[in-house]
């Protein structure tokens, strides 16, 4: 029962197999597309996804409309973070990144489980520090580092995250994703496709030289993906600088 769990999910593979069950009962195993909206800021969150495939990412959107990536989360947590701390609200607006599929949980089972003392809220509660750190390293990213080195960066964790061999994404998606306009986004992809790191065509993103794109990155990609690994205790890292 429920062995892709045990496959890919790192925060479910953490848990004893127990308390994996108890949370899994009922919930359903869905593909969420690209650009699937989970919930905007301040909507009632009624799920937890936990990501078996795929990228979601967390947008901060402005009363101008202007919106930027703040974190994401891949097969190392999930998404309904609140939820542990007994908030139904959301503080972002969430959406699938890159399409994927993931265990859909009922919110009352989450926060059954977090009410009482036990592995599941042990883990919640080191994820949840993990996550804090990784929107105080966005902020000061998206601060002082380039537009350039957070393409790459945002990159890197993609192709983490996601089980395709190329990336679907458009100039406007990383435009918004990097709180960037399309043509420095557009002048960056040309240069990191003629300087061969990727190849980008129609939409599709394919990373052809990895090493050169982590140098290019700044050093936040190493940084917030340890500690994400390492708030479920693993240590399958991958090459990190
Ligand atoms: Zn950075």
């Amino acid at each position: 029962m429920h062995d892709l769990s045990l496959q890919t999910n790192r925060f479910l593979r953490a848990l004893p197999e127990e308390d994996r069950q108890r949370l899994l009962i009922g919930a359903d195993l869905i593909e969420i597309k690209e650009r699937h909206s989970f919930y905007s800021m301040r909507e009632t969150i009624t799920h937890a996804y936990f990501l078996l495939s795929g990228m979601s990412c967390f947008l901060i959107r402005m009363r101008d409309g202007r919106a930027v990536d703040t974190g994401s989360v891949g097969v190392e947590g999930f998404v309904g973070l609140p939820l542990v701390f007994g908030g139904r609200a959301s503080i972002y607006h969430c959406i699938m990144q890159l399409p994927g599929s993931a265990w859909k949980v009922r919110a009352e089972v989450v926060q059954r489980m977090q009410d009482s003392a036990g592995p599941f809220r042990d883990l919640c509660q080191r994820y949840a520090h993990a996550r804090y750190k990784q929107a105080a390293q966005s902020a000061a990213c998206n601060l002082l580092h380039t537009v350039e080195q957070r393409f790459a960066r945002w990159l890197l964790t993609s192709q983490d995250h996601c089980t395709l061999k190329t990336l679907p994404l458009t100039h406007e998606l990383i435009s918004e994703m990097l709180g960037a306009n399309r043509s420095t986004v557009s002048l960056i992809a040309e240069k990191f496709d003629h300087d061969g790191l990727i190849q980008y065509r129609h939409g599709q993103v394919k990373i052809q030289h990895r090493e050169r794109l982590l140098h290019a990155a700044c050093e936040c990609y190493g940084t917030i993906s340890q500690i994400l690994l390492q708030s479920t205790d693993l240590v399958d890292v991958q090459d990190h600088r």
